[in-house]
């Protein structure tokens, strides 16, 4: 290498490492890597958090071992196991886009890797991660199945089980397979919903000797404290040391490892020696592992194989966790904002070693760097009497800002009301946003039909006359007494989340606001059927929550209603404040603005809403 200097100038690498250290002035290592990059020319992500760094950069090979001798320099970094590998320089620029090996990334984030998005689950203490082991020693565990456990202790009959802490799209192209051990794949669409899997599964690994494994071992530090961290029968647990790129490294012909490990840069996998193939096109099974298509699932997003000619018959696909959950395509009728929906942007990595999600930490900007890298879709619940198809004309302008970070979806709450009503006689919502034109056009008659997620008791076999007695259009707060239809509401919000989900979040106006707030109270026990990150109350107000105790409510929000001279003549301040208060404030931002009965999207409200989002990009 030294007397071929031209060659290892014009030669291309990628450099992977990460540092779990204190950081004792996270400013300072900011500027250090922004300097040390761009002088460089490395282009890649770096992640700073206040407990350590994850790198993923790309760049000359000299330039990179330059890198290295600098980070090297800083005792922070003592024992980083930095991972250089030459390879081809990004050829496709999709995917280098995508893997963001178009730009320098460098953002300070809460966690290095995203563990949980729930705010309020502390990260698992990484010093209490399970026992490295080298790519050998991990390698003789698997081949001697069994005996190192009994080194360990004698009289020990615990069995060996290998968990693969990774995302399904990266087990289906490769994954160890060795024989004679119980092998566990958690089927996760991404990081942060392993915590969940390991809950659920806790029974498999508890009183096993746990054998863990990843892309490049950073996952497995956090996911092992997270098991350890559930006391007896949770203490052995091993991970492989530098993750299966060091163990290829070690074991070129793959040794129990078959397929290819996926990476989260241009390379997009890497092989071994042998060509094994493990993946299969998922519409007509024959082998298949290439992911340089990026075909992704309609529904959920999660890349999806399709082998070259499956390709040119079909656009629509339904990943394999997608079909479990019954999807089929058009099942639920969505009304997805165009404005945001037609974009091809790239939507990954949404969960690539390095994870971005800052969870939520206002103190820390999220600013530094580059676009966000993939969009939320927010489930959205209209107000009382509105539609789908309304209340997607009156958030426009709010799509239309969010568009390069948020994708709104639109339903129909589930109860019809029985009459077309004359719009603006006591209809509470029906000048939602009356910012805008005041209905120019008569809607198409499929968008008359009005809906609500909460009716009066005597509301469902009745005519129109009822309503028009019960519904005195001069009492803002009658259509608030209405609490009937929740259950119904609730299911059918659920076979949402099945049916097209999943969500990032659930934004609710005026009466769908009532109902996710109440989906909110029950977060905990609806797991695994409604799992969303925040959610989003516009002119809220409080239902069924009577026994709710305030600051109760642990889930991120964002309270967006008019203040006291905002004259919100629907819904009160005070009903929206006192709404608020139920949730932690911890976790919740609200935001009082003057423009009564709507979503601002002025400034500074859209930017507040804007930095709100942000938290979980
Ligand atoms: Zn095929
Ligand atoms: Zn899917």
């Amino acid at each position: 290498m030294a007397g071929d200097s031209k060659d290892e100038d014009t030669e291309y690498g990628v450099l992977l490492y990460y540092k779990f250290a204190s950081i004792p002035d996270l400013d300072n290592l900011f500027t250090f890597f922004d300097s040390n990059c761009r002088s460089l020319s490395l282009l890649g992500r770096v992640r700073l958090s206040p407990n350590g760094v994850n790198v993923t950069v790309g760049g000359k090979l000299s330039s990179l071992e330059k890198h290295i001798a600098a980070v090297s320099a800083n005792i922070l970094f003592e024992g980083t196991d930095f991972k250089l590998a030459s390879c081809q320089q990004p050829s496709n620029d999709k995917i280098a886009k995508e893997c963001g090996f178009t730009s320098l990334s460098i953002r300070v984030v809460e966690e290095l890797v995203t563990f949980s998005c729930h705010p309020l689950l502390n990260s698992p203490d990484v010093s209490n991660a399970g026992k490295h082991l080298s790519a050998a020693e991990f390698h003789s565990v698997i081949q001697d199945a069994g005996k190192f456990i009994e080194k360990e202790s004698p009289n020990d009959h615990r069995k060996l089980v290998l968990l693969d802490a990774r995302n399904l799209y990266e087990t289906r192209i490769g994954k160890f397979q060795p024989p004679n051990v119980q092998t566990l794949d958690p089927e996760i669409r991404q990081y942060s919903d392993l915590h969940a899997w390991i809950d659920n599964n806790s029974e498999e690994l508890r009183g096993n000797c746990v054998l863990m494994y990843c892309t490049g071992g950073i996952r497995c530090e956090t996911a092992s404290a997270y098991i350890r961290s559930k006391g007896d029968g949770f203490e052995n647990v091993f991970q492989l040391f530098g993750g299966i790129q060091r163990y290829l490294e070690q074991f070129p012909d793959g040794g129990f490892f078959k397929g290819k490990n996926f990476v989260f840069d241009h390379r997009v996998s890497v092989g071994s020696l042998d060509a094994y193939i493990l993946g299969t096109c998922l519409l007509c099974s024959s082998p298949f592992d290439d992911y340089s298509s990026r075909n992704r699932c309609t529904y959920c997003r999660m890349l999806v194989l399709v082998c070259n000619s499956c390709q040119k018959k079909s656009s629509q696909y339904i990943c394999e966790l997608c079909q479990k959950n019954g999807k089929t395509v058009g099942s639920i009728p969505l009304i997805a904002n165009g404005e945001s929906q037609e974009l091809s942007l790239p939507v990954e990595p949404e969960d690539v070693p390095t994870a971005d999600h800052a969870g939520f930490l206002p103190q820390l900007p999220w600013r530094h760097g580059t676009q966000p890298s993939r969009k939320l879709r927010i489930l959205c619940l209209h107000g009382f009497r509105q539609n789908a198809s309304s209340f997607k004309g009156r958030t426009a302008s709010l799509a239309k800002k969010l568009k390069t970070i948020a994708e709104l979806v639109f339903i129909n709450a589930p109860h019809e009301l029985p009459f077309f009503y004359q719009p603006g006689l006591g209809d509470p919502d029906y000048c939602a946003l009356s910012s805008l034109p005041p209905n120019p056009s008569p809607p198409p008659n499929s968008c008359s039909k009005k809906f609500a997620w909460l009716i009066s008791p005597d509301s469902s076999s009745q005519s129109g006359t009822n309503w028009e007695i019960a519904d005195s259009p001069f009492d803002p707060l009658q259509y608030m007494q209405q609490t009937d239809g929740f259950d119904p509401s609730l299911a059918y919000l659920k076979s949402v989340f099945s049916q097209a989900g999943p969500f990032d979040g659930i934004l609710g106006f005026s009466q769908g606001a009532a109902m996710v707030a109440s989906v909110c109270a029950q977060k905990r026990t609806l797991k695994g059927q409604m799992d969303f990150r925040f959610a989003i109350l516009c002119s809220g107000f409080a239902l069924k929550l009577a026994d709710c105790e305030k600051g109760s409510i642990n889930c991120p929000s964002l309270h967006i209603f008019g203040n006291d001279q905002g004259n919100d003549r629907q819904i009160s301040s005070q009903a929206s404040r006192e709404l608020a208060s139920l949730f932690d404030d911890g976790c919740s931002v609200v935001v009082e603005h003057e423009f009564g009965h709507i979503i601002p999207t002025r400034s500074p409200y859209i930017d507040e809403i804007k930095d709100f989002l942000h938290w979980f990009l």
